[in-house]
């Protein structure tokens, strides 16, 4: 006999985990995964950065929203701390130096609640906090205290186990490859079997607009876009302890990253859903921003990959239930933000999924769900 739950999630990265953990076992509820490891697309690629500022509105309220549950998680969800504190040093040039000062200004009059105030650095000081930049390069520097490292694997196999708990069904491997209605019921066909479900709930990433072709909805323009990043060795320092450092306007940023430097050169190219690679371009203007305004010489890439950030068309995350598809619910286009945001991602659509009201943390940081509707692009 087929398999029947209340909710199928489709997608085991960071979105569909956060979903199926927030549900809490209120409903019987099975996860499908077309991989065979969980968070094996965008959520095992990204920089794994938790950051305060620098964000639109939604956003920032979102990240706000989350901050709680990242700082201080339920009993038992982790056994290392989900943050980690990293501090962001923001850079420019002669050309962007001004531009860099007005940024900072602007940070500095709006400090978000519960946040440090950012800091203008001479040079020197910039130097102190990352020996190796090019004073012949930098000509403007600010820190930002607000910025920490996220243990991405940690939350997700968090929520995963607490899902797990509540008794929910994850299912690796199981590629959702057909669907149908029958008698008021989807019936969704995977290799592992046939599953039944009174709801979908659509987390799959870059294949979002396809998964809802599956169901008969029409796409929403939800576009995957590939990043790319690069991994390489610095002899002679040890960088554990440095900052994040971020290009004024994001044209590139690098982090350390398990005792190496992780530099991308912020890209974002358009692209069809896929197992993203890196390009052999892109690659080589990573090396390149790296070269320039460091002293460093990137003579050997140790490791390179690209991930796919996934944005509808105004760039802010797509949940609620279709107005198309009989109970399909949209829980994508989560963008480049989307491991940050995740608890209150999941707890906005485990509230709507259930018919309850989103938790304080979500309501006191300002967050309209409402904005995040799926009708806003189904005309
Ligand atoms: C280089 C890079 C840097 C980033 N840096 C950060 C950062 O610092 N901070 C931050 O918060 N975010 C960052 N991000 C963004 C973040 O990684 C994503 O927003 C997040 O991982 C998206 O999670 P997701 O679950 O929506 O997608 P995914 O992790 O891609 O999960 C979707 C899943 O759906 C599955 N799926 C698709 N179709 C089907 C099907 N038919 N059946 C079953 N399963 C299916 C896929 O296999 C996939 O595992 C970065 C991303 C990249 C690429």
């Amino acid at each position: 006999m087929p398999d029947m739950f209340d909710i199928a999630i489709i997608g085991g990265g960071i979105t569909g985990a956060s979903v199926a953990f927030f549900l809490q076992g209120q409903r019987s509820v099975i996860l499908l995964e077309q991989e065979a490891a969980l968070g094996y697309h965008a959520t095992g690629r990204s920089a794994a950065e938790f950051t305060r500022r620098f964000h639109s509105t939604e956003t920032g309220q979102l990240t706000q929203a989350s901050a709680g549950f990242m700082e201080s998680p339920p009993d038992g969800f982790s056994d290392v701390p989900l943050l980690r504190p990293r501090g962001n040093l923001l850079i420019a040039d002669a050309e962007k130096a001004d531009h860099l000062h007005q940024v900072y200004e602007t940070e500095r009059d709006n400090t978000p609640a519960g946040a440090s105030p950012v800091e203008l650095l001479s040079i020197d000081r910039a130097l102190e906090k990352m020996p190796f930049l090019d004073p012949n390069w930098v000509k403007a520097a600010f820190y930002d205290p607000d910025c920490w490292d996220v243990e991405v694997e940690n939350l997700l196999q968090g929520y995963i186990r607490g899902a797990k708990t509540q008794g929910t069904e994850i299912r690796q491997s199981a590629p959702v490859t057909k669907a149908h209605r029958d008698g008021g019921i989807w019936v969704l066909e995977t290799p592992t079997g046939v599953v039944r479900t009174h709801t979908v709930v659509n987390a799959a990433g870059g294949w979002a607009d396809d998964v809802a072709g599956l169901l008969g909805a029409m796409p929403l323009g939800i576009t995957p876009h590939r990043r790319t990043a690069i991994s390489v060795k610095v002899p002679g320092y040890d960088v554990s302890h440095m900052p994040e450092v971020n290009e004024i306007d994001e044209v590139f940023y690098f982090k350390p990253d398990a005792g190496q430097l992780m530099i991308s050169p912020a890209d974002e190219t358009p692209v069809d859903p896929h197992d993203a690679w890196p390009e052999e371009l892109d690659i080589a203007y990573a090396a390149h921003y790296l070269s320039e305004c460091t002293t460093l010489e990137v003579t050997h890439v140790a490791h390179s990959w690209a991930g796919l950030r996934t944005f509808a068309s105004d760039r802010l995350p797509v949940i609620g239930f279709s107005g198309q598809a009989e109970s399909l619910f949209w829980l994508a286009g989560v963008g480049g933000y989307g491991i940050q945001t995740s608890p209150a991602v999941g707890q906005i659509a485990a509230a709507l999924l259930t018919g309850t009201d989103p938790p304080s943390n979500v309501t006191a940081s300002g967050v309209n769900a409402a904005r995040f509707s799926p009708a806003r692009f189904e005309g």
